[in-house]
Protein backbone atom coordinates (compact mmCIF):
# COMPACT_ATOMS: atom_id res chain seq x y z
CA UNK A 1 0.00 0.00 0.00
CA UNK A 2 2.49 2.56 1.22
CA UNK A 3 4.50 1.67 -1.91
CA UNK A 4 1.80 2.79 -4.17
CA UNK A 5 0.99 5.84 -2.64
CA UNK A 6 4.13 6.85 -2.92
CA UNK A 7 4.70 5.50 -6.55
CA UNK A 8 1.81 8.04 -7.27
CA UNK A 9 3.97 10.78 -10.41
CA UNK A 10 4.65 14.22 -8.80
CA UNK A 11 2.73 15.64 -12.24
CA UNK A 12 -0.94 13.93 -11.25
CA UNK A 13 -0.78 16.36 -8.45
CA UNK A 14 -1.00 19.47 -10.93
CA UNK A 15 -4.19 20.96 -11.14
CA UNK A 16 -5.60 23.27 -14.03
CA UNK A 17 -4.85 26.97 -13.73
CA UNK A 18 -7.13 29.12 -16.23
CA UNK A 19 -5.06 31.61 -18.31
CA UNK A 20 -5.01 35.25 -16.07
CA UNK A 21 -6.62 37.83 -17.45
CA UNK A 22 -9.35 35.85 -19.23
CA UNK A 23 -13.10 35.54 -17.66
CA UNK A 24 -13.64 32.40 -16.06
CA UNK A 25 -16.67 32.85 -14.42
CA UNK A 26 -19.06 36.29 -16.01
CA UNK A 27 -22.45 37.04 -14.12
CA UNK A 28 -24.82 39.35 -15.24
CA UNK A 29 -27.57 41.47 -13.76
CA UNK A 30 -28.27 37.88 -11.44
CA UNK A 31 -31.68 37.59 -9.83
CA UNK A 32 -33.29 35.06 -7.77
CA UNK A 33 -36.14 34.39 -5.99
CA UNK A 34 -37.19 32.14 -4.07
CA UNK A 35 -41.23 32.85 -3.84
CA UNK A 36 -41.92 36.58 -3.18
CA UNK A 37 -38.31 36.40 -1.29
CA UNK A 38 -35.67 37.94 -3.40
CA UNK A 39 -32.13 36.60 -2.88
CA UNK A 40 -30.04 37.74 -5.50
CA UNK A 41 -31.36 41.56 -6.74
CA UNK A 42 -29.20 42.30 -9.97
CA UNK A 43 -25.64 40.99 -9.37
CA UNK A 44 -22.65 41.31 -11.62
CA UNK A 45 -19.17 39.87 -11.41
CA UNK A 46 -16.63 38.64 -13.77
CA UNK A 47 -13.75 36.33 -12.20
CA UNK A 48 -10.55 36.41 -14.58
CA UNK A 49 -8.33 32.82 -14.61
CA UNK A 50 -6.44 32.68 -11.28
CA UNK A 51 -8.21 34.95 -9.24
CA UNK A 52 -8.77 33.67 -5.79
CA UNK A 53 -12.11 35.73 -4.98
CA UNK A 54 -13.18 35.61 -1.15
CA UNK A 55 -16.84 36.33 -0.83
CA UNK A 56 -18.07 37.86 2.82
CA UNK A 57 -21.16 39.18 4.23
CA UNK A 58 -23.80 38.83 6.89
CA UNK A 59 -26.13 35.76 6.99
CA UNK A 60 -28.35 35.58 4.49
CA UNK A 61 -27.31 37.80 2.28
CA UNK A 62 -26.94 36.02 -0.72
CA UNK A 63 -23.63 34.18 -0.36
CA UNK A 64 -24.43 30.39 -0.60
CA UNK A 65 -27.19 31.42 -3.63
CA UNK A 66 -24.65 33.14 -5.40
CA UNK A 67 -21.92 30.26 -5.26
CA UNK A 68 -24.82 27.68 -5.80
CA UNK A 69 -26.35 29.56 -8.97
CA UNK A 70 -22.92 29.67 -10.59
CA UNK A 71 -22.86 25.55 -10.29
CA UNK A 72 -26.78 25.21 -11.58
CA UNK A 73 -27.44 23.82 -7.45
CA UNK A 74 -30.23 26.84 -7.97
CA UNK A 75 -31.85 27.95 -11.08
CA UNK A 76 -31.89 31.88 -11.23
CA UNK A 77 -34.79 33.39 -11.72
CA UNK A 78 -33.64 35.84 -14.63
CA UNK A 79 -29.73 36.98 -15.66
CA UNK A 80 -27.03 35.32 -17.27
CA UNK A 81 -24.00 33.35 -16.22
CA UNK A 82 -20.99 32.01 -18.71
CA UNK A 83 -18.19 29.63 -17.48
CA UNK A 84 -15.57 29.89 -19.57
CA UNK A 85 -17.17 31.70 -22.45
CA UNK A 86 -20.65 28.95 -22.47
CA UNK A 87 -23.92 30.13 -21.35
CA UNK A 88 -24.34 27.61 -18.66
CA UNK A 89 -28.25 28.89 -18.68
CA UNK A 90 -28.69 28.12 -22.30
CA UNK A 91 -31.38 25.33 -22.06
CA UNK A 92 -29.22 23.21 -25.09
CA UNK A 93 -26.05 23.44 -22.66
CA UNK A 94 -25.21 19.37 -21.15
CA UNK A 95 -25.49 20.91 -17.41
CA UNK A 96 -23.60 17.37 -16.09
CA UNK A 97 -20.69 17.91 -18.47
CA UNK A 98 -20.65 22.23 -17.04
CA UNK A 99 -20.80 21.05 -12.95
CA UNK A 100 -17.97 18.37 -13.63
CA UNK A 101 -15.58 21.60 -14.27
CA UNK A 102 -16.76 23.97 -11.08
CA UNK A 103 -15.32 22.10 -8.08
CA UNK A 104 -17.59 22.72 -4.88
CA UNK A 105 -16.29 22.28 -1.34
CA UNK A 106 -19.36 22.85 1.21
CA UNK A 107 -19.55 23.36 5.17
CA UNK A 108 -20.36 19.59 5.69
CA UNK A 109 -17.93 17.96 3.90
CA UNK A 110 -20.92 15.56 2.75
CA UNK A 111 -18.42 12.20 2.03
CA UNK A 112 -20.15 8.58 1.86
CA UNK A 113 -19.88 7.29 5.58
CA UNK A 114 -19.64 3.73 3.67
CA UNK A 115 -16.73 3.81 1.73
CA UNK A 116 -13.54 4.06 2.07
CA UNK A 117 -11.47 7.17 1.44
CA UNK A 118 -10.31 5.89 -1.73
CA UNK A 119 -13.50 4.95 -2.71
CA UNK A 120 -15.03 8.35 -2.02
CA UNK A 121 -12.67 9.62 -4.11
CA UNK A 122 -12.61 7.10 -7.06
CA UNK A 123 -16.12 6.90 -7.39
CA UNK A 124 -17.26 9.82 -9.90
CA UNK A 125 -14.47 9.49 -11.41
CA UNK A 126 -15.58 6.20 -12.67
CA UNK A 127 -18.99 7.25 -13.11
CA UNK A 128 -19.36 10.27 -13.85
CA UNK A 129 -15.63 10.69 -15.84
CA UNK A 130 -15.37 6.94 -17.25
CA UNK A 131 -12.12 6.36 -16.02
CA UNK A 132 -10.64 3.14 -15.36
CA UNK A 133 -10.50 1.88 -11.79
CA UNK A 134 -6.35 1.83 -12.33
CA UNK A 135 -6.90 5.27 -13.38
CA UNK A 136 -9.05 6.95 -10.88
CA UNK A 137 -6.84 5.50 -8.49
CA UNK A 138 -3.90 6.68 -9.47
CA UNK A 139 -5.47 10.06 -9.81
CA UNK A 140 -6.76 9.73 -6.36
CA UNK A 141 -3.76 9.11 -4.36
CA UNK A 142 -2.33 11.72 -5.91
CA UNK A 143 -4.77 13.98 -4.75
CA UNK A 144 -4.30 12.16 -1.25
CA UNK A 145 -0.85 13.17 -0.82
CA UNK A 146 -1.40 17.17 -2.37
CA UNK A 147 -3.62 17.33 0.74
CA UNK A 148 -1.16 15.47 3.15
CA UNK A 149 -3.70 12.30 3.39
CA UNK A 150 -1.51 9.67 1.32
CA UNK A 151 -1.67 7.15 4.91
CA UNK A 152 -5.77 7.68 5.21
CA UNK A 153 -6.90 5.93 1.43
CA UNK A 154 -8.19 3.01 3.55
CA UNK A 155 -9.81 4.79 6.20
CA UNK A 156 -13.07 5.00 6.75
CA UNK A 157 -14.88 8.84 7.11
CA UNK A 158 -15.80 8.51 11.02
CA UNK A 159 -12.49 7.84 11.72
CA UNK A 160 -10.91 10.64 10.41
CA UNK A 161 -11.06 14.20 12.33
CA UNK A 162 -13.14 17.11 11.04
CA UNK A 163 -10.17 18.75 9.38
CA UNK A 164 -9.23 15.26 7.92
CA UNK A 165 -12.97 14.49 6.06
CA UNK A 166 -12.69 18.59 4.49
CA UNK A 167 -9.27 17.43 3.25
CA UNK A 168 -10.44 14.72 1.62
CA UNK A 169 -13.38 16.08 0.18
CA UNK A 170 -11.16 19.20 -1.28
CA UNK A 171 -9.41 15.67 -2.45
CA UNK A 172 -12.60 14.17 -4.13
CA UNK A 173 -13.52 17.44 -5.80
CA UNK A 174 -9.58 18.09 -7.30
CA UNK A 175 -9.22 14.20 -8.34
CA UNK A 176 -12.33 15.74 -11.20
CA UNK A 177 -9.97 17.79 -12.30
CA UNK A 178 -12.14 20.81 -11.92
CA UNK A 179 -10.92 24.12 -14.17
CA UNK A 180 -12.38 26.50 -10.75
CA UNK A 181 -13.18 25.11 -7.40
CA UNK A 182 -16.38 26.75 -5.15
CA UNK A 183 -15.84 26.98 -1.45
CA UNK A 184 -18.97 27.48 0.73
CA UNK A 185 -17.71 28.25 4.33
CA UNK A 186 -15.35 24.81 4.44
CA UNK A 187 -14.17 25.86 7.86
CA UNK A 188 -17.43 26.74 9.12
CA UNK A 189 -17.75 23.68 11.23
CA UNK A 190 -14.63 22.66 12.17
CA UNK A 191 -13.36 23.24 15.61
CA UNK A 192 -10.70 25.86 15.63
CA UNK A 193 -7.55 23.65 15.74
CA UNK A 194 -8.47 22.11 13.15
CA UNK A 195 -9.09 25.04 10.86
CA UNK A 196 -5.34 25.57 9.60
CA UNK A 197 -4.87 22.61 8.23
CA UNK A 198 -7.70 23.36 5.56
CA UNK A 199 -6.86 26.89 5.19
CA UNK A 200 -3.27 25.63 4.14
CA UNK A 201 -4.32 23.04 1.11
CA UNK A 202 -6.67 25.87 -0.33
CA UNK A 203 -3.48 28.33 -0.02
CA UNK A 204 -1.36 25.77 -1.55
CA UNK A 205 -3.95 25.32 -4.37
CA UNK A 206 -4.03 29.25 -5.02
CA UNK A 207 -0.48 29.07 -5.68
CA UNK A 208 -1.16 26.35 -8.02
CA UNK A 209 -3.43 28.63 -10.04
CA UNK A 210 -6.52 27.50 -9.26
CA UNK A 211 -9.42 29.78 -9.95
CA UNK A 212 -11.62 29.99 -6.60
CA UNK A 213 -14.18 31.70 -5.60
CA UNK A 214 -14.29 31.27 -1.10
CA UNK A 215 -16.75 31.93 1.22
CA UNK A 216 -15.43 32.85 4.21
CA UNK A 217 -15.42 34.70 7.90
CA UNK A 218 -11.45 33.72 7.84
CA UNK A 219 -10.46 37.36 7.59
CA UNK A 220 -6.39 36.53 7.51
CA UNK A 221 -7.05 34.09 4.68
CA UNK A 222 -8.88 36.92 2.70
CA UNK A 223 -6.35 39.25 3.43
CA UNK A 224 -3.22 37.02 2.57
CA UNK A 225 -4.53 34.85 -0.11
CA UNK A 226 -7.24 36.36 -1.72
CA UNK A 227 -6.58 38.56 -4.84
CA UNK A 228 -10.03 39.89 -4.47
CA UNK A 229 -12.74 40.37 -1.58
CA UNK A 230 -16.25 40.88 -2.17
CA UNK A 231 -18.82 42.24 0.72
CA UNK A 232 -22.52 41.01 -0.38
CA UNK A 233 -25.28 42.69 1.53
CA UNK A 234 -28.66 42.19 0.50
CA UNK A 235 -28.20 40.11 -2.57
CA UNK A 236 -25.63 42.59 -4.23
CA UNK A 237 -22.31 43.14 -4.16
CA UNK A 238 -21.53 46.30 -1.90
CA UNK A 239 -17.96 46.54 -2.13
CA UNK A 240 -15.14 45.00 -4.50
CA UNK A 241 -11.46 45.00 -4.92
CA UNK A 242 -8.15 44.01 -3.45
CA UNK A 243 -8.58 42.78 0.27
CA UNK A 244 -5.77 44.63 2.04
CA UNK A 245 -7.56 47.40 0.81
CA UNK A 246 -10.92 47.05 1.64
CA UNK A 247 -10.65 45.62 4.93
CA UNK A 248 -8.09 48.42 5.90
CA UNK A 249 -10.36 51.36 4.03
CA UNK A 250 -13.86 49.88 3.54
CA UNK A 251 -16.07 52.44 1.68
CA UNK A 252 -19.28 51.41 2.06
CA UNK A 253 -20.87 52.19 5.47
CA UNK A 254 -22.51 48.29 5.71
CA UNK A 255 -19.11 46.93 5.40
CA UNK A 256 -17.54 48.94 8.06
CA UNK A 257 -20.25 47.63 10.53
CA UNK A 258 -19.31 44.30 9.14
CA UNK A 259 -15.86 44.30 9.76
CA UNK A 260 -16.06 46.01 12.77
CA UNK A 261 -18.30 43.04 14.33
CA UNK A 262 -16.14 40.43 12.77
CA UNK A 263 -12.13 41.41 13.20
P1 LIG B 1 -25.95 33.30 2.97
O1 LIG B 1 -25.21 32.15 2.39
O2 LIG B 1 -25.33 34.62 2.64
O3 LIG B 1 -26.18 33.18 4.45
P2 LIG B 1 -28.19 32.25 1.49
O4 LIG B 1 -27.85 32.39 0.06
O5 LIG B 1 -28.03 30.91 2.10
O6 LIG B 1 -27.40 33.37 2.31
O7 LIG B 1 -29.68 32.67 1.75
C1 LIG B 1 -30.20 33.92 1.35
C2 LIG B 1 -31.69 33.93 1.58
O8 LIG B 1 -32.31 32.97 0.73
C3 LIG B 1 -32.14 33.58 2.99
O9 LIG B 1 -33.19 34.44 3.33
C4 LIG B 1 -32.61 32.16 2.88
O10 LIG B 1 -33.62 31.88 3.81
C5 LIG B 1 -33.13 32.09 1.46
N1 LIG B 1 -33.03 30.76 0.86
C6 LIG B 1 -31.87 30.13 0.54
N2 LIG B 1 -32.11 28.93 0.00
C7 LIG B 1 -33.47 28.79 -0.03
C8 LIG B 1 -34.36 27.77 -0.49
N3 LIG B 1 -33.88 26.63 -1.03
N4 LIG B 1 -35.69 27.97 -0.36
C9 LIG B 1 -36.17 29.13 0.16
N5 LIG B 1 -35.38 30.12 0.61
C10 LIG B 1 -34.06 29.97 0.53
MG1 LIG C 1 -24.35 30.46 3.25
Amino acid sequence: EEARVSAAPAGARRIKALPPGVPAIEIRDLHKSFGTNEVLKGLNLTIEGGEVVCVVGPSGSGKSTLLRSVNLLEAPTSGRIRIEGVDILDPEVDVDRIRTRIGMVFQQFNLFPHMDVLRNLTIAQERVLGRSREEARRVALAMLERVGLSDKATAHPGHLSGGQQQRVAIARSLAMNPDMMLFDEPTSALDPELVGEVLAVMRDLAADGMTMMVVTHEMGFAREVGSRLIFMDGGVIVEDGDPREVLAHPSHPRTQAFFSKVL
